[in-house]
Order: C-alpha cells, then structure tokens, then sequence
C-alpha cells in the first residue's frame, strides 16, 4: 500500500500518535482533500475574522469558492491513513480506511467495563482482529 505519512499537521484535518492497549500502537491521519466544487483549494475549518482557524465549527469550507460541507457529512468520504502496530498479534502493518466511525463495543481495561464508543474499525492485516481508533473522549 503507498500511504504517504503527512510533513506537518497543517496537511491534515485529524491526526494521532497514540498507544493501543500494551502492545498496540496506531499513528493515524486524514489529509486534507480538495474542495469537491472548485478544486482549487484544500477544504479546511473556518477562520475567524483575524485569520484565527475556528477548530470548533460543526462546518469545513473551501477558502476559494466558499462551498460549505456539514462536517460528520464530510468526514464521513475522506480517507483515514495510518500505521500500526496490532494490540493483539504485535504485527506492523498500514490501514486505508474510511473515516466514518461507527459506533463499537470496547472493553475499558481501567473501569473494567463494557463501554460503547464511536471509533474508526479495521482489521489487523495478519491476525483479522479488530482495532478501533476510539474518538478521544472530552
Ligand atoms: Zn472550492
Ligand atoms: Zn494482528
């Protein structure tokens, strides 16, 4: 697979570096598209009047022709890229997956419990199992 690790986070609209359990790890990103109107520019948030990137706003907008996408929509047809190392066979391998996060069943080792969470799924290319990029909790 070509995955192309992204130069900076400006090239990105999501980024992790996290660990996955013991074993586990997953760097993951999504790059930036462009804009499906005009294609002239990356889609990205929203400034501010001072040029400020509004990292809250529920919208990404093309800062050429101003088409304006939902952002769940949106992220929904961009592409998460990453690379791992699987929490539960120890193997290195790359994902191309969809970003759209489906909401799954985890086992939280800390409160011993059963929790559900949205979470990009994919499965180890050598073991099959699933690993979840669970969306970061606030
Ligand atoms: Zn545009
Ligand atoms: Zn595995």
């Amino acid at each position: 697979m070509g995955i192309k690790e992204p130069a900076s986070m400006d090239e990105c609209i999501y980024f992790t570096n996290r660990n996955l359990g013991a074993k586990g790890k997953i760097k993951g990103w999504v790059h930036k598209q462009d804009c499906p109107k005009c294609g002239k520019a990356l889609m990205g948030k929203p400034r501010d009047p001072k040029g400020k990137i509004k990292i809250r706003s529920t919208e990404y907008v093309c800062p050429i022709c101003n088409y304006t996408a939902e952002k769940e929509e949106y992220e929904d047809t961009l592409t998460f890229e990453g690379k791992y190392t699987c929490p539960h066979c120890e193997t290195q391998g790359e994902v191309q997956t969809s970003f759209m996060r489906k909401k799954v069943k985890i086992f939280d080792e800390e409160k011993q419990k059963q929790l559900s969470v949205e979470a990009v799924r994919f499965q180890c290319s050598k073991c099959q199992k699933n690993i979840d990029v669970t969306k970061k909790m606030k």
